[in-house]
């Protein structure tokens, strides 16, 4: 066995692993992942080393699906905090560990608890929808959560007569507006990552590639200034699947960067090119494959989620991911209803 892993009992300087050859890192953790019986999440958007070492990678969505079968005892999520905390959720009988717990999310900051309170007080009889980029302790004000996957099937989901009130996301909620024609208020949050992709850069990029095919994510600023701006509108690992099978050898990817690297990765004779070189999350670049170690040593930093806070997000993350699942099994999705009977959703509304 190498000599660093018999030694790992003790942290290992950050610089022991940053003078180390990509190669044997990446050999080291997952060695190191095996013993300690971790398993390790990566969404899209991290660098490709942790990519590497992952045991799954996905979006939200599949990250959160995938949290629930994983047998190991402990989760590294690299991702960013709210991602954690929803496989914190999901997984009670698990250690969720992260390798930077600074590791936020911009536009989940941009809503509190409180706010969703005053906004459902003002809008008595709305349903409040939480995109899954929120604090575990939005969540558990709101009625349904959803992701950029799965958003209109969810508000889709909704007695067609209520108000809906969507949090945090700007572009994404009017996205949704638009494509299911609800009556739907939107909280004014945004991603600074995708906001500083900008239509003028893109019409460059069009020109210059005219033969590209170009995929916005909705979190897109520019999608509400123009919504057929784009060829396709996708969540990340729509974006993913679709470029394997789209015919198309050129590409133009309007979201974090980062996810270039798996696109690159599946299909290499194919070319990837980012709406904006600045679409790149700062929460995201925290995660590096140093870190990742140093948690697999340490088993730091776990994320947790207070019970009580717990078991009322518990409600909106369970409804979307049985939803997702009634309409994978081609099940009708409104048999998951804000007024349906179910255990989780007593226990929640005897808390609040
Ligand atoms: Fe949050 Fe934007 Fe970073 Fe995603 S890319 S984690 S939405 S700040």
């Amino acid at each position: 066995m190498d000599k660093l892993l018999e030694s790992s009992a003790v942290p290992m300087p950050e610089a022991a692993t940053l003078a180390m050859p990509k190669e044997r890192l990446i050999a080291l953790v997952k060695e190191m992942k095996k013993q300690r019986g971790v398993v390790i999440l990566a969404h899209n958007y991290q660098e490709g080393p942790i990519q590497e070492v992952a045991d799954f990678t996905g979006d939200s969505l599949k990250l959160a699906q995938f949290a629930k079968t994983v047998a190991e005892p402990i989760i590294l999520f690299c991702g960013v905090h709210f991602m954690a905390e929803s496989a914190a959720m999901i997984c009670p009988d698990k250690k969720v560990i992260v390798p930077d717990p600074a590791a936020g999310c911009s536009l989940a900051d941009m809503i509190v608890p409180s706010h969703v309170r005053t906004w459902k007080k003002e809008h008595p009889g709305g349903v409040a929808v939480c995109y899954i980029n929120t604090s575990a302790a939005v969540k558990a004000e709101c009625d349904y959560c959803c992701t950029s996957a799965n958003g209109e099937l969810i508000i889709e989901a909704i007695p067609a007569e209520k108000e809906i009130l969507f949090v945090p996301d700007y572009y994404l909620g009017t996205y949704l507006k638009t494509r299911t024609g609800r009556n739907i208020d939107v909280w004014k949050g945004y991603c600074p990552a995708h906001a500083v992709i900008n239509p003028e850069e893109i019409d460059h990029l069009r020109d210059a590639h005219p033969d590209a095919e170009f995929l916005m994510h909705p979190e897109c600023g520019c999608l509400t200034k123009q919504i057929d701006l784009a060829d396709q509108i996708l969540s990340t690992d729509g974006m993913i699947q679709y470029v394997k099978k789209s015919p198309s050898t050129t590409f133009i990817i309007a979201t974090e960067k980062g996810i270039l690297y798996r696109m690159r990765k599946d299909n290499p004779e194919k070319t990837f090119i980012a709406a904006s070189e600045h679409a790149g999350c700062h929460h995201m670049e925290r995660n590096t494959l140093e870190k990742v170690f140093r948690s697999l040593v340490t088993l730091e930093y776990p994320v947790t989620v207070d019970p009580e806070i717990a078991l009322r997000a518990l409600v909106p993350l369970e409804r979307m991911l049985a939803i997702t699942e009634r309409a994978r099994a081609k099940q009708p999705a409104e048999t998951i209803s804000l007024y349906e009977d179910d255990w989780i959703l007593a226990a929640a509304n005897d808390l609040r």
